[in-house]
């Protein structure tokens, strides 16, 4: 036990590889990217307070 999933309950993981970004961001039950906001829509995530400027 020093290498793998732990996979504690069944398993039951939330977040996946992100096809967009590669990211293991991707959540499976929102849908939705955490990193790129991929599954929100066309728009890359964009807050104003990340904004690179
Ligand atoms: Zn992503």
């Amino acid at each position: 036990m020093s290498k793998g999933t732990p996979s504690k309950s069944g398993g039951g993981k939330t977040h996946i590889r992100c096809r967009r970004c590669g990211k293991h961001a991707y959540h499976i039950r929102k849908k939705r990217c955490a990193a790129c906001g991929y599954g929100r829509g066309s728009r890359m995530r964009s807050y104003s307070w990340s904004k690179r400027h």
